[in-house]
């Protein structure tokens, strides 16, 4: 089945920055076909656009998606502080709970324009099943992409860790699990709906051996590798005292960096660092909003792009970043960037690169991304005719200064996931008030 999208303002977010103020976009059997702008091609149905912008799906590379039970807490810590106080209630994590977080957490991401979700899951607490499965099945129905992670912890508190000892697994049957959740969960290849990630969780929660055993079992079968990086002056201050080295010191020695590799955060990266991130092709994933929230610093991201590192956006766990928005997100970006370096730092379209091109690049995803013939077609449609794009001939630049914005219409793979603003396979109010239910079982 042909359909066309017609009458919008389209971003393709392709190589060459390629606009189309007055375009269409063609899809066939979920994939683009063509895209362009002038007459228009024929299709057995035309949507008209109505002067929307439409950019491609928005693809946010980290998140905790478990974290939206357990929001506000620790309001004025510092991360290790905030891990302290929030490490035993999300010790209580179970399958229904995981599922309402992630159908909420999901709900606000989709309702914020992006349609393919990296989740970074490591709280498993021994004795509960079903973590990973709960957030893919909230996907699933849900209808966006998820890249979800069999995360971990080894290195408890009497090891000389910071996660308390009880949360802490055994090497061994984190690898075990995470190769049986690639066999029953992975999808290889175009268009994928469900990945699996290997992402242990941080230089001061992992052993040393784990991080090598996860990296080799990733590079073995093939799947990304993911852990936090870098995210605060303490959490390097830990690595010298535990291993004798800065935290990208560690993971070059440990084999990690790489091309398959993103790290999030990476607030502190020294010049030799930045040139080993660049060398190795290693992935930043920035989450601006959350290291304000926690007084972690500003990553100098212009530095990594001049620098050629590649760089896509995460809004981060709810508890470090209440507000799952990836266009606001996106907006932040460009605000920390330009508080960083001034007013020419980053333009309102790299912004909105790295939020697109940028996030499918660090998930090694090449099926994503862009408006091009042959990918999938994961659009997102921004209504322009409301009071807060009024006055603007760039409607563009004025979606990312002016975000957030509820994306009107959200199609992954063809398929509707929003429209007219409202999710189209669940119902959001319901989502919300089973969330809350669960929510008061993590309550103090
Ligand atoms: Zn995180």
């Amino acid at each position: 089945m042909k359909r066309l999208y017609a009458g919008g303002w389209i971003v393709t977010c392709d190589d060459a920055g390629t606009e189309h103020p007055s375009g269409w976009v063609l899809v066939e059997d979920g994939v683009i076909s063509t895209v362009g702008g002038g007459v228009e091609p024929e299709a057995g149905e035309r949507v008209e656009l109505n002067g929307a912008v439409v950019t491609p799906g928005l693809v946010n590379t980290h998140h905790h998606l478990y974290q939206t039970l357990t929001r506000a807490r620790a309001q004025q810590a510092d991360l290790f502080s905030w891990l302290l106080e929030l490490y035993p209630v999300w010790a209580r994590i179970d399958a229904e709970a995981e599922y309402a977080a992630a159908r909420t957490g999901l709900a606000e991401l989709a309702l914020s324009g992006c349609t393919t979700v990296f989740d970074h899951h490591y709280v498993f607490p021994r004795g509960v099943a079903g973590l990973v499965e709960a957030e893919v099945q909230a996907a699933r129905e849900l209808g966006v992409r998820i890249v979800a992670s069999r995360g971990s912890m080894d290195l408890g508190a009497s090891d000389g860790g910071l996660p308390p000892d009880e949360l802490v697994e055994d090497l061994d049957a984190v690898l075990a699990d995470t190769e049986r959740l690639v066999g029953e969960l992975h999808e290889p290849g175009h268009g994928a709906r469900v990945q699996i990630a290997v992402a242990p969780c941080s230089p001061f929660s992992v052993t040393r051996r784990l991080m090598q055993e996860s990296a080799g079992l990733a590079r073995r079968l093939g799947l990304p590798l993911h852990t936090h990086l870098a995210e605060t002056v303490e959490e390097e201050a830990y690595c010298m005292e535990l291993y004798g080295c800065t935290p990208v010191e560690y993971l070059t020695d440990l084999g990690w960096l790489g091309r398959d590799v993103w790290c999030a955060h990476c607030v502190h990266l020294s010049a030799d660092d930045i040139a080993d991130f660049a060398a190795s092709g290693t992935g930043v994933a920035h989450c601006a909003t959350s290291n304000l929230r926690l007084g972690a610093g500003v990553a100098p991201v212009r530095q990594y792009l001049d620098e050629g590192i590649r760089v896509g956006l995460g809004v981060d766990g709810s508890a470090s970043n209440e507000r799952s928005d990836l266009l606001f997100e996106v907006k932040q970006a460009l605000l920390v960037a330009r508080g960083r370096g001034g007013p020419t730092a980053m333009t309102a379209r790299e912004a909105l690169g790295l939020g697109t091109r940028g996030g499918a690049s660090v998930l090694g995803r090449s099926d994503i991304g862009s408006l091009e013939p042959g990918k999938c077609a994961d659009l997102a449609i921004w209504r322009t005719d409301g009071l807060e794009l009024g006055g603007a001939d760039d409607l563009v630049a004025a979606l990312v200064f002016s975000a957030p914005h509820r994306v009107d219409r959200l199609v992954v793979g063809g398929e509707d996931v929003v429209h007219g603003g409202a999710l189209v396979r669940a119902d959001e109010t319901e989502i919300a008030r089973a969330h809350r239910a669960q929510a008061r079982r993590f309550s103090a």
